[in-house]
């Protein structure tokens, strides 16, 4: 039974007698194994997909925020606010509304799929278009919550981060293990920097024996860590990785160093092509960021930089839905047909 990742994690969270353990049943998603997919990206040992889009608002952003709007509401908050590429205000909105707080979110106006404007929208959070970028939004929001009683709920409030650990200990409830390589996406680090902390948490607490290199990729116009230095106006078609100076940066980068990994960055074709592959391949349906796990898997192969034969975890970040522009867009077959059989025998070729 889901019974959501405070309940089920408490040990491994900062709860005390006074966190109110809500829940939206979130986490406990499925770790899908992969074949066909495996063997088109050349995987001879196990390849694994943590489809996180399966959460109630359909991103990883759930179990951070689960985490974050009960300490806020421990101490006695009652709105929170964040900066967002789309998947942290839906979050955030669908939270508030559930524990009947407000939400308010800045998001680049024009930057963010449709789906998770509509999101924020509908669960009644306040939303603010910034003409700006992202990292401009989260300026905005770390002055003003700083000055005034509102909740901070980027992944800069460190509760966020705890709650995304347990992703890491589901992966390792699942196999038994800690898979060799876990593989995500990278965009403001917050998530590489919980993994790697839970899988930590999990090897000492004994409950595995291992722990994994992580490997993780921004896209390539947006890769700030790679490059050693922050981009102004970063560019991807990925939105949700498009971040220019990430706030988790030192500590994605001791998550790189401390389990032997890597971070990198793909290209948005790379991105593009291992969306729509995921996509026939395995009937996943994930959103573009997502894919950067994929594509930066098949970078890693590709180079010699990871051994084909062990256990691969990709982290599939959100859900496809969230942005059915970019889908459409990368996968034209829609043919228009009269309402009539023959004309739909004839396209399809059948002849009786
Ligand atoms: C937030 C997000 C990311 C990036 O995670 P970070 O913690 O910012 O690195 C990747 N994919 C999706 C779908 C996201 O919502």
């Amino acid at each position: 039974m889901r019974t959501g990742v405070l309940a089920k994690y408490r040990e491994f969270l900062p709860i005390t007698d006074k966190t109110p353990l809500i829940t939206m049943n979130e986490g406990d998603t499925p770790l899908i194994r992969s074949h066909n997919l495996a063997r088109e990206l050349g995987v001879q040992g196990e390849l694994w997909l943590k489809y996180e889009g399966a959460n109630p608002t359909g991103s990883f952003k759930d179990r951070g925020m689960v985490m974050a709007v009960a300490k806020a509401l421990e101490d006695g908050s009652r709105a929170i606010m964040c900066a967002s590429t789309g998947n942290t205000s839906a979050a955030a909105a669908a939270f508030a509304a559930r524990v009947g707080i407000t939400a308010i979110v800045l998001v680049p106006s024009g930057g963010i799929a449709l789906g998770k404007l509509a999101q924020a929208l509908i669960y009644g959070a306040k939303v603010l278009a910034i003409e700006g970028n992202f990292d401009q939004a989260l300026e905005i929001v770390r002055d003003l919550t700083a000055r005034y009683p509102v909740t901070l709920v980027n992944s800069l409030n460190p509760y966020r981060i705890e709650g995304q650990t347990t992703a890491a200990y589901e992966i390792c409830d699942t196999l038994g293990r800690a898979p060799h390589y876990c593989v995500l996406p990278v965009g403001n680090a917050g998530n590489i920097t919980a993994y790697w902390e839970g899988f930590k948490r999990y090897f000492a607490a004994g409950r595995v024996r291992n722990k994994p290199r992580m490997f993780g990729f921004e896209a390539e116009g947006a890769a700030a860590i790679v490059r050693g230095e922050p981009i102004d106006n970063p560019q991807t078609v990925a939105s949700a990785i498009k971040i220019g100076k990430p706030a988790s940066w030192e500590r994605a980068v001791a998550a790189r160093n401390e389990s032997e990994g890597l971070i990198d960055f793909v290209t948005d074709e790379e991105i593009l092509d291992a969306y729509r592959l995921v996509a026939r391949t395995e009937g996943i349906f994930c959103e573009p960021a997502s894919a950067a796990s994929i594509a930066g898997l098949r970078k890693a192969l590709t180079k010699g930089w990871a051994d084909p034969t062990a256990v691969f975890v990709c982290i599939l970040t959100g859900h496809g839905l969230k942005d059915p522009d970019n889908a459409i867009q990368q996968a034209p077959n829609l043919t228009n047909v009269a309402a009539n059989i023959g004309a739909v025998e004839d396209v399809l070729g059948w002849k009786a």
